[in-house]
């Protein structure tokens, strides 16, 4: 990676670090609160749900030789089924766009210098959302974080079972997640998996509200958690 964008990575109080078992990762060089947006990111290049190889191929035809560079310099773990550029697409593409619990998937997804070096959890410290208006992808802290922990955001279906879970990593992206939620054993991982359903329901029942008026949904979920809040909004 060029100097000058570590120094954009540096002055955020991020560093790509090697990462026991994982290959690099983004650590924290600097503590982050709840809430904080660590960066944000206009996509290197974009592709929809028709991607083959050309269109990654044409796409890359419009990028400079730099950001060409940068492409190749990202991770493939479908070298061995799909054509290189491709390959490198579906391993780094994040979602430019809403996905949801429904399996919706977002019509545009985007390859991202940094954001796409986050490895995955599914107990992700970092969440990426797409904003429309300014076309950069969000990466925003869900909980505090410590200097020197990995930032880490979810590959997959957050609300899905463990199993469910690394299946659907190993399709997508060949790895077996081993991270904390996956690594659970017995009753903790039947907890844990019962939380995700229950979400996953709440989630179901609410979303309509929550499109029609967010303020009266995010209330009315708010209701389902304990112990009761006098602020609706802290979760
Ligand atoms: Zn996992």
């Amino acid at each position: 990676m060029e100097d000058t964008k570590r120094q954009l990575l540096t002055d955020c109080g991020l560093d790509i670090q090697d990462i026991s078992g994982k290959g690099k990762g983004v650590v924290a060089i600097r503590s982050f609160s709840r809430g904080e947006i660590v960066f944000s990111e206009h996509p290197l290049l974009t592709q929809n749900l028709t991607r083959n190889n050309t269109t990654v191929l044409s796409a890359l035809a419009e990028c400079t030789a730099v950001q060409r560079e940068q492409f190749y310099s990202l991770y493939n773990c479908h070298a061995d089924t799909l054509p290189a550029e491709l390959g490198i697409f579906e391993t780094n593409v994040l979602p430019c766009g809403g996905n949801d619990a429904h399996g919706h998937v977002a019509k545009l997804g985007g390859v991202f210098l940094f954001g796409s070096r986050f490895n995955s959890s599914c107990k992700p410290n970092v969440n990426n959302r797409w904003d429309g208006g300014t076309r950069e992808v969000v990466f925003r802290a869900v909980r505090d974080i410590e200097v020197g922990e990995e930032l880490c955001i979810g590959y997959g279906s957050l609300l899905a079972k463990r199993d469910e879970r690394r299946e659907e990593l190993w399709r997508k992206f060949k790895f077996e997640c081993r991270c904390e939620a996956c690594m659970l054993q017995d009753q903790d991982l039947a907890d844990s998996d019962t939380r995700r359903e229950c979400l996953q329901i709440l989630f179901r029942e609410h979303s309509k509200r929550l499109r029609g008026d967010p303020m009266e949904g995010i209330g009315e979920v708010c209701i389902h958690f304990e112990p009761p809040t006098t602020n609706a909004l802290d979760f």
